[in-house]
């Protein structure tokens, strides 16, 4: 009988390019399935519309009257796009979006079938949430936690279901999702960065944070993925030997792209633009079988639940075209794993964006006066920001010599560190002379001219200046983007605040204006540059140096996310109104469980394989080689030509008891985890105890797949999950 593997490789032979969907006119197709602002003109009143634009401008309620009338109109045209089912879309803390569907239909007392959908149904909905991670918040016997709706994130319509964008939040009002608190900290920040507007431009009522992603991914043969167990369990492979050619020749990243991926990323294409997603650009990454796609920025609140949307859309849509698509960190050893960069600006109300230099000196002081707050947000809260993206799949990636490194820096270019390198010199505590003064206004009047031949990019830091905006690097490929939003847009906001606090007692003192605010850069700059830095992360000199610098340096994610509860960022969320004091220890401790369950798993499954697959397969081999032996002897009566046969047995007991030795006390070590009923306590066990015996185990079992005989290793080898044809 064949193995699975074979089966597999068969079938994955056998597979051709599936014919993309087929539209006229791809931009027509744009927002389609989205109860946009069009949409909404055309199915609710003048002032059931104005009342929305009012919400999603301005915050304000929207009565149940009026939300009455616009579930009239959404469900009309829910239902006119084939909609039979409507539900509160939302992102519990686990990694993922949920649904709960309801149908628009039910039968009336006579037995006829009318639809039905009231303001209240859109508005709140009481979903059986109980098993959503809520971090001991809601005890499971009043499990009553609601969604609420979200209209600054439009409607649309996913298969057969209308999908309302909500909050997740407990009855007692605490957040149990990412969108609540992400909300809550894009709020603060547009009240606290149109103060700072305020200070050179009095017509900047709202700032709005916008956000673009960069999400990686990997593709893999569906037959292939179904014959690894390990896959199908855990989304990434515990075992398996490299190729002997992957990702070396970087031929990947330039190579043109396969047809059948060529064909999955049409349909990705035409899916996400119908949902209003913005895709642009698509292309291979530097891993075989690793691609990226982008979206144009967005409004962040938009943005992100597009990101959490594609990430669905991309595994259905995979399915079609035969793929799996591999969203964790690292789903094969020895070659890059999957990040998410955030690129994160602030666009404020009169179009301009923050974060880009302008024409004048005003507009530059403005620049730079951003661009110093951000910096200094970072460097007091950089532990913090670490927390937001520490999870077990990203833990493989991030000081991986690949993905940026596991301390978080920030990296300016030299033609901004220059400038600040100025501002820090020249500004003394006395007020500039007229003459210093002038230099200083004509070098940051010239920014722009400047920044256009400003080639230098650095591709390893976590947190760069690209121009006109800061990446986030460090973020997962599987994560929600929100978590590491919600951080930076809060430790920013309480920045801004500090920022024009300075600015204003300094006007006090009779300083002028332009002078107060070049002081309060000075101040800013001078007081964070040690979270500056434009070399290569990678070195053991930066670590040390980092060190000294008081930046976290830890590789250890369990570790990493503790500072989600030290005081100073429980202060900064509590102070802010982002998250209260058990709210964020709710999170952590939903994070440390993420962690054990996952490596939980993640043990048990390579257990499984060391039993089921590596040791009979060596098991069987040896018999073989045995085989030889003991006929050798009988026909030959002579031992010397079997050394090979010997030293292969040999070698292969050794690592067969090892193996079996190690997994033993990797049980073990799970054990003593399981014992504790602390999940910090467990979370440390698991991370020190459990997780060093992963690689071990996996270097023997990976030798055993190179010695035993090709035709009887039961797992598709990397060489054939890594070749899309
Ligand atoms: P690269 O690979 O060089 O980083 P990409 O084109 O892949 O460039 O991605 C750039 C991302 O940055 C896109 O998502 C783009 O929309 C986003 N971006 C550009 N300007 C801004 C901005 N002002 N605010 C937020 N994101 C932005
Ligand atoms: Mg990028």
């Amino acid at each position: 009988m064949k193995s699975l593997r074979f089966l597999a490789l068969e079938e994955s032979l056998r597979r051709k390019a599936i014919e993309p969907l087929s539209v006229n006119n791809t931009p027509e197709e744009f927002g389609k399935y989205v109860f946009n602002k069009m949409q909404m003109r055309r199915y609710l009143s003048s002032e059931a519309y104005e009342s929305i634009l009012q919400s999603i401008e301005k915050g304000t309620r929207i009565s149940r009257k009026i939300a009455d009338q616009i579930a009239l109109g959404m469900k009309a045209w829910a239902i006119e796009n084939g909609a039979t089912h409507y539900t509160h879309w939302f992102q519990p803390l686990n990694e993922a979006s949920a649904e709960k569907h309801d149908t628009f239909f039910e039968p009336d007392r006579n037995g006829i079938v009318i639809e039905r959908f009231s303001g209240e149904k859109l508005v709140q909905q009481e979903p059986d949430a109980s098993s959503f991670p809520s971090g001991g918040m809601r005890s499971t016997f009043e499990a009553r936690g609601y969604t609420a709706w979200d209209p600054s994130s439009p409607a649309f319509i996913l298969g057969k279901t209308l999908c309302i964008p909500s909050v997740f939040v407990s009855y007692n009002g605490e957040a149990l999702d990412f969108k609540m608190p992400l909300l809550r900290s894009l709020s603060v920040i547009d009240k606290a960065a149109t103060e700072v507007c305020n200070l050179f431009y009095k017509n900047v009522h709202k700032v709005n944070v916008t956000f673009g992603w960069e999400q990686e991914y990997f593709l893999v043969d569906e037959a292939l993925y179904f014959a690894r167990p390990d896959l199908i369990l855990t989304g990434r492979t515990l075992i398996g030997h490299p190729s002997a050619k992957d990702q070396q020749l970087e031929d990947h990243y330039f190579a043109s792209i396969p047809e059948r991926v060529k064909a999955f990323m049409i349909d990705l294409e035409i899916e996400a633009w119908r949902l209003g997603i913005p895709l642009k650009t698509r292309h291979n990454e530097v891993s075989p079988n690793q691609f990226e796609c982008a979206s144009i920025f967005e409004e962040a609140n938009l943005a992100n639940d597009h990101n959490i949307l594609l990430m669905d859309i991309m595994r259905k849509i995979a399915e079609r075209h035969h793929f799996k698509v591999l969203l964790h960190e690292k789903p094969f050893a020895g070659i890059n794993g999957s990040g998410k960069h955030c690129n994160w600006s602030l666009m404020a109300s009169n179009g301009i964006n923050l974060l880009s230099p302008g024409n004048n000196s005003l507009s530059n002081l403005r620049f730079l006066t951003f661009v110093a707050i951000v910096i200094k947000a970072v460097y007091e809260y950089n532990d913090l920001l670490k927390a937001t993206v520490a999870s077990l799949g990203n833990e493989h990636r991030l000081g991986g010599n690949e993905a940026p490194p596991n301390i978080i820096s920030v990296f300016l270019g030299n033609t901004i560190s220059a400038i600040f390198q100025e501002i820090e010199t020249k500004i003394g505590k006395n007020h500039l002379t007229v003459s210093e003064k002038k230099a200083l206004t004509l070098d940051i009047g010239k920014i722009p001219e400047i920044l256009l031949d400003n080639t230098d990019r650095n591709r390893t830091s976590p947190f760069a200046f690209t121009g006109n905006r800061f990446e986030f690097r460090a973020v997962g490929s599987s994560a929600n983007p929100a978590a590491s939003l919600i951080a930076l847009n809060t430790a920013v906001a309480a920045k801004m605040y500090e920022f024009v606090h300075i600015v204003k007692s300094l006007r006090k003192e009779g300083i002028k204006k332009e002078e107060a605010i070049l002081r309060t850069i000075q101040t800013f700059y001078t007081s964070s540059k040690n979270i500056l830095f434009d070399g290569n992360g990678y070195t053991d000199e930066w670590k040390e140096e980092a060190k000294k610098r008081g930046l976290s340096v830890t590789n250890s994610a369990v570790e990493a996310l503790s500072a989600y509860i030290n005081n100073k960022n429980i202060h900064l969320l509590n102070e802010m109104g982002i998250l209260k004091h058990h709210e964020v220890e709710a999170r952590y401790e939903i994070r440390l469980e993420y962690y054990v369950k996952k490596l939980q798993i993640e043990s048990r499954v390579l257990g499984n394989l060391i039993d089921n697959h590596i040791i009979p397969t060596a098991l069987y081999y040896q018999q073989r080689l045995l085989d030889i032996v003991h006929k050798h002897i009988q026909i030959f009566k002579d031992e010397t030509e079997l050394e090979l046969h010997k030293k292969l047995l040999s070698e292969l007991n050794k690592h067969i008891n090892e193996l079996y030795k190690l997994k033993t006390d990797m049980e073990e070590a799970r054990k003593r985890g399981n014992q504790s009923e602390n999940i910090r306590i467990r979370a440390k066990i698991y991370s020190e105890e459990v997780k060093p015996y992963m690689d071990k185990i996996r270097y023997h079992a990976d030798k055993i797949e190179m010695m035993v005989d090709n035709q009887d290793w039961p797992l598709p080898k990397y060489r054939e999950l890594l070749f899309i044809r």
